[in-house]
């Protein structure tokens, strides 16, 4: 049953008669005090009042029908809504579910974790709070949950996601360029349907302020020495190495080809300057909002750097186009403006 067969959801393949007992069963105990289930197991406050349950956390595209309190005294409840699909955002809730679960536990509750069929969303936010609780990887995490709940199978956009939250350190840091990197995937999946662009996604210019953070480093056009963007926006990757924002597309293997060229270009988050040359087209030119020197290119289906990997979606500004300017702390309320 753990073979991956097809890529979709497992509960779909999944032979009924094979786990007779998975329909009987509403939820499991994965961890003293953890339970694992689907829609069922709030069906009936009966069998959470069995369990001891105080504390649910529901992960599904609609609120469950119990009221909170019906039948359990002093219950706890955390509603995310999200369906069961790779392209769903669930990495941004995560800190939030593992507090909630975490908290919980230390208050001496039991806790229900359930989404409707127990075996993609539910798993994969369980997955994240045994990978932080018990200092696992991924792998070791689902993998332990797998042989509690052998039809467990998160669909392959949250193990990615999973696997951003550990290389995080088991917290979503939405500073990093992991998770700036991550937003940026997320919005190229829906980006040609899309009106207009989450303004979170831009860099402020850096034209418009003044203040540096320590050791921050300023990069300016070389031909007309605008400010165009700081060291913070910039996307670093290893080099040659595998496509992190691939890896749910299982497109790696003909990328790891190591050159041992170095990179000649900074892949950047998008900066407010570029904003109008983004919207509406998929691929296209970065040009100095000053004096439209060619810095370099932007592509929404990614680019390959020089040193092999790929980046998606890619804000590319050639290295030898721009010079770096270290950034003095500013005690002033100078504001600059070129
Ligand atoms: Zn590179
Ligand atoms: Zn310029």
């Amino acid at each position: 049953m753990l073979e991956s067969q097809s890529p979709s959801h497992g509960f779909q393949d999944r032979n009924p008669s094979e786990s007779p007992t998975a329909s009987a069963v509403p939820m499991l105990e994965v961890r003293p005090g953890l339970y694992l289930g689907g829609a069922a197991a709030v069906a009936e406050p009966d069998h959470l009042r069995e369990a001891g349950i105080t504390a649910i956390l529901t992960v599904d595209s609609e609120e469950p029908g119990f009221k909170a309190g019906a039948g359990v005294e002093g219950l706890r409840s955390l509603f995310v809504p999200a369906l069961d699909k790779p392209e769903t955002d669930l990495l941004s809730h995560l800190d939030r579910c593992v507090a909630f679960i975490g908290q919980a536990r230390t208050e001496g509750r039991a806790v229900l974790v359930h989404c409707h069929a127990g075996v993609s969303r539910s798993v994969a936010i369980v997955t994240a709070f045994v990978m932080k609780n018990d200092k696992l990887s991924f792998e070791e995490a689902y993998e332990n949950l797998q042989t509690i709940k052998p039809e467990a199978k998160m669909n392959e956009g949250f193990e990615w996601q999973l696997k951003l939250y550990q290389a995080m350190g088991y917290e979503v840091d939405t500073s990093s360029a992991i998770y700036k990197q991550y937003r940026l995937q997320k919005v190229t999946e829906k980006y040609p349907e899309l009106q207009s662009l989450p303004q979170e996604l831009f860099a402020v210019d850096p034209t418009t302020v003044s203040q540096g953070l320590k050791d921050e480093v300023l990069y300016k056009c070389r031909k007309c020495r605008r400010s165009l963007f700081r060291s913070s926006s910039i996307l670093g990757h290893s080099e040659g190495s595998g496509p992190l924002a691939f890896a749910h597309k299982r497109m790696a293997p003909s990328f790891m080809l190591a050159t041992g060229t170095q990179c000649t270009s900074y892949f950047i988050e998008p900066v407010q300057w570029m904003e109008s040359a983004l919207l509406g087209v998929m691929d296209g030119q970065l040009l100095c909002p000053k004096c439209s020197a060619k810095l370099g290119s932007f592509n929404w289906y990614g680019e390959q750097c020089s040193c092999g990997r790929w980046i998606t979606p890619a804000f590319q500004i050639h290295k030898n186009r721009v010079d770096e300017k270290k950034m003095l702390p500013v005690l002033g309320s100078q504001t600059r403006k070129i």
